[in-house]
């Protein structure tokens, strides 16, 4: 298990997350339950920050990745951190800009931006905004021009370097929908015809080439060849890019699989980010850009778990034994989407030795619906209370109401103390968009 100073058992063999016990989490504000421990994701976003203040002398600004999990708190926490935050949808702008999250600091990505968030977000003053198309550069210079501003934009570039979670590849036709190609020559074209717009301020370029990474050679690589575009561009085009944002996609502990990185070695990964851009920039002749990095996953992954009732067991013999939670794929959709490994703990008995392999399914009609086929546990009881370890990103916010089962509230863990930063369900909530046409009664 991994413990760090977020998960401990204490003396009754119970979980406990940021010194509160979850037996009694459980018992106090019911399962499916999400529970963050705030000096875990507090302790990450200094970090970050910190190692960008220190090694690259206060020229850059974290951006927390807020699609890994949105809701206000978090904007809140992020601003008392002072650092800024990215948002993909008008829907993660309107929850930051409600928890009063400074515009400026926010960073805008997407590759189809709608008209009305591009509105939205020029309403708002959100301080950068990424382009990822042709149309987008024309939308947001019209909507501008209409305001009368200049917008500051970056452009999504894509350096042909494909991140695996151990290993990368080099490709020289990169095939996805985000960004610009480097290599065929796009992102130069892009960047020709971004500085034609009168309203649009083009300060430089963002590339983000995937997620759960450990290969700390893929980051480096991608700023290699981000720094040599910066530099082609100056020569052809007479452009000096003035920022560089890296992206996110740093590695978490989900299982024993994975490496164990703690503040310190995140700090490490960012260091050798900061150090390509030091010497990339020496040889190329570059001034030294701003930099961005967007951390999401690292930054709440592993300071949240969810908590959830063992309600069913059914035990197939010589097949496979499937213990049933309250939750299932509509809190957390990870196995579903992508055969996605966890750890599981019974929070009840979390001094007790792993008895047995079993299967955690949830309570959706769907045989899918697992959050996991092989938790190593001691011999589970109905009523046991499971935790699942590192569901703090990609949970909550890619949590569904299907089935009509009821999003799991979520909880802030201080000093032992918790309380809602999400609240529960009802089914009025269900039903509030529900319309019955005159005909049909
Ligand atoms: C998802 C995303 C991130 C965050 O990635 P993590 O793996 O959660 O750190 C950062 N930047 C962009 C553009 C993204 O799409």
């Amino acid at each position: 298990m991994n413990t760090r100073d977020t998960l401990k058992i204490n003396e009754k063999g119970h979980l406990e997350i940021g010194g509160a016990d979850c037996v009694e989490l459980a018992k106090h504000f019911g399962t499916p339950l999400y529970v963050f421990d705030e000096a875990y994701i507090r302790r990450m976003m200094r970090t970050y920050q910190d190692t960008i203040d220190e090694e690259y002398d206060r020229n850059g600004l974290v951006l927390y990745a807020s699609k890994a999990f949105s809701c206000e708190a978090i904007y809140a926490i992020a601003k008392q951190e002072g650092i800024g935050v990215d948002v993909v949808s008008g829907g993660e702008l309107y929850t930051a800009m409600r928890a009063g999250f400074p515009a400026e600091k926010i960073t805008m990505h997407g590759n189809n931006k709608l008209p009305r968030e591009i509105a939205y977000a020029m309403e708002c003053g959100v301080g950068t905004i990424v382009i990822d198309e042709y149309s987008e550069a024309d939308l947001l210079d019209a909507e501008a021009a209409k305001r009368g501003v200049v917008q500051n934009v970056l452009i999504r570039v894509n350096p042909g370097v494909e991140a695996h979670t151990h290993a990368y590849v080099q490709t020289a036709t990169p095939d996805s929908k985000f960004g610009f190609s480097i290599g065929s020559g796009a992102a130069a074209a892009i960047t020709k015809y971004v500085l034609g717009k009168k309203h649009l301020r083009l300060k430089g370029y963002h590339c983000h080439i995937g997620s759960q990474i450990f290969e700390k050679q893929s980051f480096v690589l991608a700023v290699e060849k981000d720094l040599a575009f910066m530099a082609d561009v100056k020569k052809s085009l007479g452009f000096e890019a003035e920022v560089l944002n890296m992206g996110g996609g740093f590695g978490i502990w989900y299982t024993d699989e994975d490496e164990k990185i703690d503040a310190e070695g995140y700090r490490g990964y960012l260091r050798a980010l900061l150090s390509a851009v030091k010497s990339g920039c020496a040889a190329h002749g570059l001034k030294l850009p701003f930099v961005n990095i967007e951390p999401g996953r690292s930054v709440v992954g592993e300071a949240g778990i969810t908590l959830y009732t063992v309600g069913a067991i059914k035990d197939i013999p010589g097949i496979r034994k499937y213990l049933a939670v309250d939750g299932g794929m509509f809190d957390n959709p990870r196995f579903a989407l992508y055969q996605s490994k966890y750890t599981a703990v019974l929070a009840n008995r979390a001094d007790e030795k792993p008895a047995e392999i079993v299967a955690i399914a949830g309570k959706c009609c769907e045989s899918g619906d697992l959050i996991g086929t092989e938790f190593n546990l001691p011999k589970a009881n109905l009523g046991d209370i499971v935790a699942v370890l590192s569901t703090g990103a990609y949970n909550y916010s890619m949590a569904s109401n299907y089935n009509r089962n009821f999003i799991p509230a979520a909880v802030l863990v201080k000093d032992g103390k918790a309380e809602y930063i999400v609240k529960p369900q009802t089914y009025e909530d269900l039903v509030r968009n529900d319309v019955i046409p005159d005909r049909l009664r």
